[in-house]
C-alpha cells in the first residue's frame, strides 16, 4: 500500500499536466480501500469556468460510479486542500476520507486576489464538522507544500 505522500504526488503530476492543459494546477484521485486509484481529474476551468475544480470533479464521477457505503471506504487525494464547493461535494458524495498536501490558507498567499480563484477563507475541517456524518482529513504535508506550490508559480 502506499503512503499518503505517494498519493500526493500523483495528485501534484495531474495538476502539473492540468496546467500544460491550459486549465489551473490542481489534480485530485479517488484511492479506493485496497490502495488502488479508482478516479483521477484535473481542474477543468476551461470547460466550467470557477466550479471546474479537480475535487468536485472526482466527487462527481464517483458518486455516479460508486455506492456510498462504498465510498466510506475510500479516500480523495488532491494537491490542495478542498474549498468548501469540493469538501461539500466530498460529503456529498459519501467519501470517508479527504487527504490534501497544501492548505486553503497557502493557496490564498499564492492565488492573491485573481479573479479566477478568489478563495474562501473556510477549511475543510470546518466544512466536514458542520456535517451530520464524520469524514476524516489528513492534511497538510509540509514536505510537500514546496513542491505544490512551485507548481503555481507564475501561474496567478
Ligand atoms: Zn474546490
Amino acid at each position: 500500500m502506499k503512503s499518503d505522500t505517494d498519493y500526493l504526488r500523483l495528485a501534484v503530476d495531474i495538476a502539473a499536466a492540468s496546467r500544460a492543459g491550459g486549465n489551473h494546477p490542481f489534480g485530485a484521485l479517488l484511492v479506493g480501500p485496497e490502495g488502488e486509484v479508482l478516479l483521477s481529474s484535473g481542474n477543468t476551468y476551461a470547460q466550467d469556468r470557477g466550479v471546474g475544480h479537480a475535487e468536485a470533479n472526482v466527487a462527481r464521477a464517483a458518486a455516479r460510479q460508486y455506492h456510498p457505503a462504498f465510498l466510506a471506504r475510500c479516500t480523495l487525494v488532491t494537491s490542495v486542500e478542498p474549498c468548501c464547493m469540493c469538501a461539500g461535494a466530498s460529503y456529498w458524495a459519501g467519501i470517508g476520507t479527504v487527504v490534501y498536501g497544501l492548505g486553503e490558507r497557502r493557496l490564498a498567499e499564492l492565488t492573491g486576489d485573481n479573479p479566477e480563484n478568489l478563495t474562501l477563507d473556510l477549511s475543510c475541517r470546518q466544512v466536514f464538522s458542520a456535517g451530520r456524518r464524520p469524514v476524516a482529513v489528513r492534511g497538510p504535508f509540509p514536505e510537500l507544500e514546496d513542491t505544490i506550490a512551485d507548481g503555481h508559480k507564475d501561474f496567478w
